[in-house]
Parts: C-alpha cells; structure tokens; sequence
C-alpha cells in the first residue's frame, strides 16, 4: 500500500472529551515530509480555550468518574483492548511515523511500533501488580505506604519519537489511574493524533485522554501553568526544561523532566575494533543523532585511537542517506530545516574551535537529497572539553572524538559535561567495564553495545541536567504514608 493512502484529506482533528474537533479559531498548521520539505497533511491547531476545555474534561473523568473510580482490572482490560487495535493499525502508524519524522521505515515498523503494542501489554499487567508496603516502626503502629494517581497529567512530547515514546509513556500514564492531556511536538503530531482513534474505539471514558496539538509556548505553557492540572511530564530539550520548571513554580505541580543529553561513549584498547567501530557508529547515526541517549563523545584509549578513528570513517562514509521508505538507505533526513541549521551551525563552531574534521562537514550536491534535511555524518577528532561541540548537545550525526591514556582520565572527560543521560563502555575486562559504568554519572550505562531495547521494564533516569524525577510507572504516581496507632498514649504529647 502507498503510504500516503493513510494520510486523511482533511485536517487531523483535536481529540477533547472524546470527540474529535475543531478550535474555535480554524486555524491550522501543516504536516512536513522533511525528505522533501513539502507539506502532505494539516493538523488543526489548539488555542488556550481548547486546553482549557481539554484541562477539565480530563478533570471531570478522573474526579466524577468513571475512570477515577474504576477499578484496576477494568483500566487493564482497556489498555489490553487499546494494544489489539493498535496491532492492527501497526502498519499505518509505521508510515506515518516515517512520513512526518523522515525515519527508517523499518525501524518504526518492526521497532516502535511493536515496542508501543508492548507498552501497553506491559502496562495493563503493571496496573493489576501495583502494591505498596507495610513498614514496621514498633509495636504500637501499623504503618502503611501507598501509592495513588496524581490526578490530572500534563504529557509534553518531543518530535524524535513521538509515537513509541508517546505510547509508552500514555500507558503508564493511564496504568497509574490518571487522566491525561498529551500535547506533541508541532514537527511531529499525527501519531498521537491518530493513537486518540485507538482509544476511541477500545472504549476508553470521555476525557480520559485528549490530544491537542499546536505551539509549545503557548499551549504547552498553559497546561504547566493550570491549578487544574496535577503534573506536567516533559521530554524535550534541558532550555525547555528549565522554563517549565519556572512557569510552575506558582502551581508548585509535580513536574518530570527527560531532558537532553551529550552522552560518553568509552573505548578501552584491548576491544576488538572492527566490533568496536560498529557500534560506535551505530550509537550516533540511529535516527541521523536524533535520539536523546546517542553516544555522541566517542572516547578513546590511545593505542587504537587513529585505527579506530580510521575504520570508523571507512563505516561512515559507506551510509546510504535518502528516503526511509527505500530499504536501502541507512541514514535518514533531520526532522526539519531550522533543525538542520543548528547542526550545520554546530559543525561550522566545531571548524572554528579546531577539531580535526575526518569526514562529512559538507552538504550533500545530490539534488534529491538537498530538497530535504539531510547532514552527512561528521566526525571531529581530537575534540577537547573546553569545545562548544563537547559541550552542547547537537541532535545531529555529528561525533566528538577524544584520547585517552587512564581510566581515571577516560571517566574525568566522560563526566566532564553538565548532561548525564546514557554512556557506553567498551572493554573486554568485565570488572574495568562495570567500574567504570558506576563511575558514569548517568542514568542508563550500556557496556559492549549501545542502546537499550526501548523496553519498559528498566526506565533510565536522567541525572545531572538531562533530567527531573524517577523513571517508570512511580513517576506517575505519589506516595501517601498511613500511621494507624493501635494503643492509647503511643505517640508522645509533649
Ligand atoms: P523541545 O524542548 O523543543 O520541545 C519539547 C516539547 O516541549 C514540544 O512538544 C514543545 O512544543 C514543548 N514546548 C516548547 N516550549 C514550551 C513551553 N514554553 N512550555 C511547555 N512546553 C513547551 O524539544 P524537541 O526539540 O521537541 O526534542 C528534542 C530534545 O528532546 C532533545 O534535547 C532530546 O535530547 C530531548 N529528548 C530527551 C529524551 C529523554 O528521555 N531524556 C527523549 C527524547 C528526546
């Protein structure tokens, strides 16, 4: 099937209270195919009235019922119908995801979109498994710990993985017992827009969940700003981040923060290093770099440092760029051309900071690719931590490639941005490798490959500025501590 047979002719409308509709102002916005920069969908746009409207549907179901008062079995009964029908829809999904976002088609098929079924299988078990815990403090008091929804959930979504990380996190949301509002990212709205179809017609309550679309500054500001709403999650960049931690500080809302990330990839010299190329490359070139966990400081021992350096250019150089629906292209377009330009503009301060440039730097000549965002793959060696391109985060398929002599020395340069999302460490000796993964301040360590599987079983968390709050399902939910005094005059009057 053409997967432009899946796009709708009409705008795609707002899910609110369970119903798909227009904003009062009409207006809308238009849906880019980044391999060509041209539009091939619309999406109705979202004003303050509409999150409000959005804001007290989801208020309604969680305190009037019936979702605030169902009982887990029926929530997970739900999410297990909500996983069927999207299996079936895992097609269309998949080729929206690549036409909006540009990705690899098979990626978002035989990846995402099977990891966002498995979400919601794994989340519909979690809701019947949640428990809390009974704490002993003396003879004379019961303690009990338990754990409820936060009420109303605010979920803001970034536009490089809006649909797994969409359906990931919704479900958690919806396992926890909240009702949410979910705002995408305005690059990248179609998935959530259609996954509110798929909660249509697994029978979802009204207002459970509702999906507006539009500006982040304006309706993402108004759902963090609201009294009505309980807690705002975020995935997106750290300068967002620090903005919504300032715009709810009158609401004094729980607020979780996946942010960005510069994360450390170590070499050790005794890697076979034809292995070791592979996965380097793989750790930042998935999705063109943008991926929050990307592997994009490559740290290298000294005695395999120019080999490595040249075998990694020999890999580079081999990848495809083009359309993610052609199976052969390996390395597909950036999301879109302001993008673009902030990575071209990284690689021309990591021109003028110094760096070695061993390949890429230059834009593609081929026509067809300069009609979309493509960026060649760059890497810069001899990259040092006082460098702009060390330092910041470029969302790009761009590599800093540093040297290293010791340990102590490879862990200091892994360590020495403010991010602390993810890193990699590559070494055949075991204890160096788990060493040094505790030594990395970061929340999600690979050692001898790259990437997790997406699973949702083991949520990294983000430290340092890549991030705010607990991972998994708990970010979801507060805690409440129950003291029941079983004998008269236990607790002190004084
Ligand atoms: P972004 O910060 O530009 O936008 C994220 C979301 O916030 C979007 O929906 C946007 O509309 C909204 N937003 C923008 N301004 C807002 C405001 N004032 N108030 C409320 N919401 C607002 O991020 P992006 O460019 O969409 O995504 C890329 C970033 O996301 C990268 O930094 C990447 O590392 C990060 N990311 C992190 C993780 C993680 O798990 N830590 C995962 C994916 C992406």
């Amino acid at each position: 099937m053409n997967p432009y047979d899946y796009v709708k002719k009409d705008p795609y409308k707002l899910y609110i209270n369970g119903e798909f509709i227009v904003p009062e102002s009409g207006e809308t916005f238009d849906i880019i195919n980044p391999v060509t920069n041209e539009p091939f969908a619309k999406a109705y746009k979202a004003g303050v009235k509409e999150v409000e409207m959005a804001i007290d549907a989801a208020r309604k179901a969680f305190d009037e019922g019936p979702w605030g008062k169902m009982s887990v079995k029926e929530r997970s009964k739900l999410l297990l119908k909500a996983a069927q029908v999207l299996d079936r829809r895992k097609e269309e999904f998949a080729c929206i995801e690549t036409l909006e976002c540009g990705k690899l088609y098979g990626g978002c098929r035989y990846f995402e979109a099977e990891m966002s079924v498995d979400a919601f299988e794994y989340f519909a078990g979690k809701a019947r498994c949640l428990e809390g815990k009974t704490v002993p403090i003396d003879d004379n008091t019961v303690n009990i710990v338990q754990w409820y929804p936060h009420g109303v959930v605010g979920e803001i979504l970034p536009w490089n993985g809006p649909f797994m990380m969409g359906c990931q996190k919704i479900s958690a949301i919806l396992a926890a017992g909240n009702a949410a509002i979910v705002k995408p990212s305005s690059w990248a709205s179609l998935s959530m827009l259609l996954l509110a179809e798929v909660f249509e017609e697994a029978g979802f309550p009204k207002g459970v969940i509702n999906v507006v679309t539009g500006s982040g500054a304006v309706i993402g500001d108004a759902l963090v700003k609201s009294p009505k709403v309980d807690m705002v999650a975020m995935t997106g960049g750290t300068d967002t981040g620090k903005h919504i931690i300032e715009a709810s500080k009158d609401t004094v809302k729980e607020i979780a923060l996946e942010l960005g990330g510069k994360s450390p990839n170590i070499m050790f010299d005794d890697v076979d290093v034809d292995d070791a190329v592979k996965w380097a490359r793989w750790g930042f070139t998935q999705n063109s770099g943008q991926v929050c966990v990307s592997g994009t400081r490559l740290i290298v021992q000294r005695g395999i440092y120019e080999e490595l350096i040249e075998k990694l250019k020999e890999e580079c150089v081999k990848q495809v760029p083009g359309d993610g629906f052609d199976p052969k292209v390996t390395l597909n377009t950036l999301i879109h051309k302001d993008h673009a330009k902030n990575v071209w503009d990284y690689i021309q301060k990591g021109k003028d900071e110094g760096a070695r440039l061993v390949c890429g730097g230059e834009p593609y000549t081929d026509p067809e690719l300069a009609k979309g965002n493509f960026v060649p793959i760059t890497l810069f060696a001899d990259v040092t931590p006082d460098m702009t391109i060390f330092q910041e985060e470029i969302f790009g398929p761009v590599l800093c490639i540093t040297p290293f002599d010791t340990e102590e020395e490879a862990i200091a340069i892994a360590n020495a941005t403010e991010y602390g999302l993810a890193g990699g460490v590559f070494t055949k000796d075991m204890k160096r490798g788990l060493r040094v993964a505790q030594k990395i301040q970061s929340g999600q360590i690979y050692v001898n490959s790259y990437f997790s599987k997406a699973m949702v079983e083991s949520a990294g968390t983000g430290w340092k500025q890549s991030g705010l709050g607990v991972a998994g399902i708990q970010k979801y939910m507060i805690s409440k501590t129950i003291f029941i005094d079983t004998e008269d005059g236990s607790v002190p009057m004084m």
